[in-house]
């Protein structure tokens, strides 16, 4: 039946990250340090909420754009967590998770042929979301000893006359890499000059260690051009409720809600009445979270130092990018043979592009007694390479 697809799902590479999930379900006691979830339930409260809203008859859509109390909050929020200003109208629409809003903004935007600079490596919906909205993929590859940041260099390098957008992902999946002000203050110019716009996935923003978050959206001169994506998997632990958020100007906000209403109609209701508790709620939780992953971070980073695989210290996410080319293997072959020999799931860095070769993604969002554990049977592993 291959014959009926259309080409752009064919051309569409499968993840590189199922494969090792695949293989890891069939068998016992694997330590998986695989999965970019957070390992916390969701808050009790921001639970209560969403199932009060059903009990009290809340089963019905909501406006496509989002419930008006959620998108206010939202607003809210931008505005006291990140000095950003919005209005819930013009501004917001409330997607399926992060997800729908990666893929309805590059829709809103891209032509066919439309070049689309992404970075590498980066998160694995990325490419797909570009391909299948008729743009080509570009990419600039970011390296460790620049901290995974994107410098102006690099930007440069990958500007044509066909460069519509540059997608970016700061705090980074995967490798915990961030962008300060300072950072961003040098790319400002170029993205100016050449206007760019700019898809910002900022899922992670509250996941951030050591430096406070900043936008691009934080400048005044491109902000019309920024459109910001987040949501509440990650920070608020809310992976399964499938929500999230886009942002931008009036025009481009319009465009993608005309997507999002045909597409979607109008994200979970009560999953949207959740939301509506964790930001009047929730940031309590958040922090509590976020000093855990913090706390974890240290531990693992100096654990993989100690048994000798030396690791960028990440700033923020909740993800490790260590460098294993001293073992002599390719990525996938270490994570192949770490996966049977010592049954701890990582994901090679590869599943996050070519420039991931050399690399592993290791996620924290797991206990420390199980991070102990798997630092334990990394350490026998790698003995045979030294
Ligand atoms: N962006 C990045 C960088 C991610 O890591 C993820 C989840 N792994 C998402 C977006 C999608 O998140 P969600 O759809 O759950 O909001």
């Amino acid at each position: 039946m291959e014959q009926y697809l259309s080409d752009k799902v064919k051309a569409i590479k499968p993840s590189g990250i199922r494969k090792f999930f695949d293989l890891a379900s069939a068998m016992d006691d694997v330590i998986s340090l695989g999965v970019g979830e957070p390992d916390f339930d969701t808050p009790w409260h921001i639970r209560e909420a969403a199932i009060y809203s059903i009990e009290s008859g809340k089963t019905f859509y909501t406006a496509n754009q989002g419930l008006k109390e959620l998108r206010v909050e939202i607003c809210r929020y931008m505005k006291r967590r990140f000095q950003l200003d919005y209005q819930p109208d013009a501004n917001v629409v409330v997607t399926v998770g992060g997800s729908e809003g990666i893929d309805i903004a590059l829709r809103a935007i891209v032509n066919p042929g439309d070049e689309v600079i992404l970075m590498q490596p980066n998160y694995v919906a990325y490419e797909p979301g570009v391909q299948l909205a008729g743009g080509k993929p570009v990419f600039v590859e970011l390296k460790e000893e620049d901290q995974f940041k994107l410098t102006p260099e690099a930007l440069r390098s990958a500007i044509t006359p066909k460069t519509k957008a540059v997608l970016l992902n700061f705090p980074s999946n995967p490798t915990g890499g961030v962008m300060t002000y300072e950072d961003y203050e040098k790319l400002v110019p170029i993205i100016e000059a050449h206007h760019l716009i700019v898809i910002s996935d900022e899922i992670y923003a509250e996941l951030s260690y050591d430096t406070k978050h900043a936008s691009l959206a934080n400048f005044p001169s491109i902000k019309d051009q920024v459109i910001l994506i987040s949501g509440f998997s990650k920070a608020f632990a809310m992976t399964g409720w499938r929500l999230g958020y886009v942002i931008a100007n009036e025009t481009f906000t319009k465009a993608m809600n005309k997507i999002h209403q045909f597409i979607i109609m109008s994200a979970p209701t009560a999953a949207q009445y959740g939301a509506i508790e964790a930001l009047r709620h929730g940031e309590e939780h958040v922090e509590e979270m976020r000093a855990s992953y913090q706390n974890r971070r240290n531990f693992i980073v100096k654990g993989f130092e100690r048994i000798g695989l030396p690791t960028h210290m990440p700033q923020g996410a909740f993800y490790i990018f260590p460098c294993i080319k001293s073992t002599g293997l390719t990525s996938e072959e270490f994570c192949e043979r770490l996966l049977t020999e010592q049954k701890v799931a990582v994901v090679p860095g590869t599943a996050f592009g070519e420039a991931g070769e050399g690399y592993i993604r290791v996620s924290y969002a797991a206990s420390l007694e199980q991070i102990k554990t798997a630092l334990e049977r990394i350490a026998v592993f790698i003995q045979q390479f030294r």
